[in-house]
């Protein structure tokens, strides 16, 4: 029998990481994802729930932090196995897990300075830089459904899910006692009319599906109308004499954003406006996208091409790149006309933060939300109409606009969701993962009806044999 374990992103739209464990191919952890938003800094420090030193090896679906976020921690508790992931996957980890690192120890220092100060111990770090190294050459890059042998004798496959750059549906095929077994893991599933990114790839063939569910009870507008949307709020910004803020997730939205942006430019929609790709991470992001331009939507790279400019960073010819601290906060005197993109994507740190300090108390300004904001995030407080927020020891009243443009989204909407798993043939067993309850339940009531399937959705620790 083969056995799955939940550890993560169950019944919740964070922390992805689960369990499989068969003879055939040892422990093998789909993902290790970090928690973001309400109790986070807790569950990310804790335990994993499982012995880190006796998995055999990791199947990376993409490199989002909330999938990958937790790899060094695992490290540093002992795990020495490869980590299989996609070549373009194993290239944005580098800069991802990076940036988190210096993120974490900055705030750890803070910390232990507060707890100095309270005559409390020191806080030890949860893993070091070494951890960081030893888990980027731990990565092992491969191409979309090349067979990859997994443990002593199980088989994986990576497919496009068509959500960021790299993303992948893990296919993991092997032999029990009493037959084959074929697992697929979706990882996160993108929108099928998104720019920049290709369809997600459809497979037909399962035993067992593990799948996102972290827009099941929605659908998206199209791209065409959500484009419409964003000139509407830009005009209306314009008009007011203000500016707009991004929050944005450095990988993905960002780079959709700016070829949705450079798409506006060519069609003389942006004259006036200032652009500012204001996250360093993101800028380094962008260069690996243009690094593997391939792997992305054809039509869209087209349209790149036609113009002269190849590459994302030169698409929009009028963005400011600003790196530097300094850079950034010059942005501050702009008082109108400023298009200002930075991390981080719901809000929780990153340079957004202090675009809110000068600008969200003004009602000439718009917030743009172009992705999801997880349960407890500042992002999410926004969304949902908080009067006032409360940013560095200090209140703040939101008097700016806030548009969500949900079109822009990197996930599959519920249409989406139940075409992919309606592609099998026959309708596998079906395990919902990474969404809130009302998701997951709304998307498992059109299942039933849709495709017959009564799906399960397993809480945290759960476990199921297939
Ligand atoms: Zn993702």
């Amino acid at each position: 029998m083969a056995r799955l374990t939940f550890y993560g992103a169950a019944r919740e739209v964070t922390g992805s990481c689960h369990l499989l464990e068969a003879p055939a191919v040892g422990r093998v952890l789909l993902d290790c994802g970090m928690h973001q938003g309400g109790d986070a800094v807790d569950r990310n420090d804790g335990d994993f729930g499982f012995d880190p030193a006796a998995i055999d090896a990791v199947v990376l679906s993409h490199a989002h932090l909330d999938h990958s976020g937790l790899l060094p921690r695992l490290y540093r508790q002992g795990f020495r196995g490869p980590i299989h992931c996609t070549g373009a996957t194993a290239e944005l980890l580098v800069v991802m897990l990076k940036d988190a690192a210096g993120l974490y120890f900055r705030d750890l220092e803070r910390a232990n300075l507060r707890n100095a100060r309270r005559g409390r111990p020191e806080e030890p770090p949860a893993y070091e830089w070494e951890d960081v190294a030893a888990v980027l050459d731990a990565c092992v890059g491969h191409r979309y459904r090349e067979a990859v042998p997994l443990g002593p004798a199980g088989t994986l496959r990576f497919h496009d899910a068509g959500h960021i750059l790299g993303s992948a549906i893990c296919e993991v095929s092997f032999e029990e006692a009493d037959g084959p077994r074929r697992l697929v893991f979706s990882g996160d599933l993108g929108k099928h009319d998104s720019v920049l990114m290709r369809e997600p790839a459809r497979l037909q063939s399962a035993d067992l599906v593990l799948m996102e569910s972290t827009y099941g009870d929605r659908e998206h507008k199209t791209e065409e109308d959500t484009l419409a949307e964003l000139r509407e709020v830009l005009r209306d910004t314009w008009r007011r004499g203000g500016s707009v803020m991004i929050p944005s997730f450095a990988v993905g939205r960002t780079q959709e954003i700016l070829f949705h942006l450079g798409c506006l430019h060519q069609a003389g929609e942006l004259d006036g406006w200032q652009v500012f790709l204001d996250s360093p991470m993101a800028i380094a992001v962008t260069r690996v996208y243009d690094h593997w331009l391939r792997l992305l939507d054809a039509e869209d790279v087209k349209t790149l091409s036609e113009n002269q400019r190849a590459s994302l960073e030169n698409f929009l010819p009028t963005l400011k790149l600003t790196e530097s601290t300094d850079a950034s906060m010059a942005i501050n005197r702009i008082r109108k006309g400023a298009l200002i993109i930075a991390g981080s994507g719901m809000c929780t740190g990153g340079r957004i933060r202090h675009h809110f300090k000068h600008r969200i108390w003004d009602a000439s300004n718009t917030v743009i939300f172009v992705g999801f904001q997880a349960a407890g995030t500042l992002g999410r407080l926004i969304v949902d109409g908080a009067s006032t927020i409360r940013m560095f020891g200090e209140e703040f009243v939101v008097k700016a606009n806030v548009a969500t443009l949900g079109g822009l989204s990197a996930h599959a909407g519920q249409s989406g969701l139940v075409a992919w798993l309606g592609a099998f043939d026959p309708a596998p067993r079906t395990v919902l993962v990474h969404g809130e309850a009302g998701a997951q339940k709304a998307l498992a009531a059109r299942i039933r009806g849709e495709l017959g399937i009564e799906t399960e959705i397993p809480g945290r620790y759960d476990s199921i044999e297939f």
